[in-house]
């Protein structure tokens, strides 16, 4: 199945998503770097893009950067004085991932805050709420991540959070796998979370069988 989910997901990209050599050379950059090929799919990269539009985002964080090229979907769409903050663990990932922005010329608004996320995210303060979270980093911390999220959100936010199918082993209640675990747990918060709408989508494609969670901020 995984040839004929690659095939529709090419199909939907071309016929959807115009040509971006600028995107394009990102994700070869990212390949060159010796960086693994997890970044978001272009589709997936567009729905990105037409969520910061939906939601007007003036402010996005994002948990998990790789070469940033999730970040440059979203980035672009920021309206003027718009910022995002984008984490990152891996020094590598970080220095990649700054070179890309400043060549799709979007550094200017994206932050890549470098070491682990909970770390950067603890130390925060007082910084205005997000109008949008993309969590897409280490799912054991899947949990944390919705804890803070939450902190930083305001009636309105919208949290999006990615890789929750896992090939269906979401539905495995007695796996050792701590990123399955740590989905689980996230997505039990969510369905118990009285702040929170949310629901979840399973996705085949590029990137196999997989999905991502949408949560809206209730008034
Ligand atoms: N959002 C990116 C994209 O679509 O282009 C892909 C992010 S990739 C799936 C996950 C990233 O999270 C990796 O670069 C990894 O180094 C980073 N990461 C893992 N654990 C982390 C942590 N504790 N704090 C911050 N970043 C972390």
């Amino acid at each position: 199945m995984q040839q004929k989910w690659s095939m529709v997901d090419e199909y939907l990209e071309k016929q959807l998503i115009a040509e971006d050599e600028v995107l394009a050379q990102v994700l070869a950059n990212n390949r060159r770097a010796g960086l693994p090929g997890i970044d978001v799919s272009p589709v997936q990269g567009q729905l990105l893009a037409l969520f910061v539009r939906m939601v007007q985002a003036k402010r996005i964080l994002e948990i998990g950067t790789l070469g940033g090229y999730s970040t440059v979907w979203m980035a672009r769409e920021l309206p003027v004085g718009g910022e995002l903050l984008t984490l990152e663990a891996n020094p590598l990932h970080a220095a990649i991932a700054r070179e890309n922005l400043h060549f799709a010329g979007v550094a200017d608004r994206v932050t890549v805050a470098e070491g682990p996320a909970l770390h950067t995210l603890e130390n925060l303060g007082d910084h205005p709420p997000f109008d949008l979270v993309f969590i897409d980093a280490d799912k054991p911390n899947n949990p944390n991540y919705l804890k803070w999220a939450l902190h930083y959100a305001h009636p309105g936010t919208l949290i999006i959070g990615d890789n929750v199918v896992r090939n269906g082993e979401v539905t495995n209640p007695v796996t050792t796998d701590a990123s399955v675990q740590g989905v689980r747990t996230f997505i039990e918060m969510m369905g118990a979370e009285p702040r929170l709408t949310a629901t979840a989508m399973q996705t085949v494609g590029v990137k196999g069988w997989d999905g991502f969670t949408l949560a809206w901020v209730n008034a």
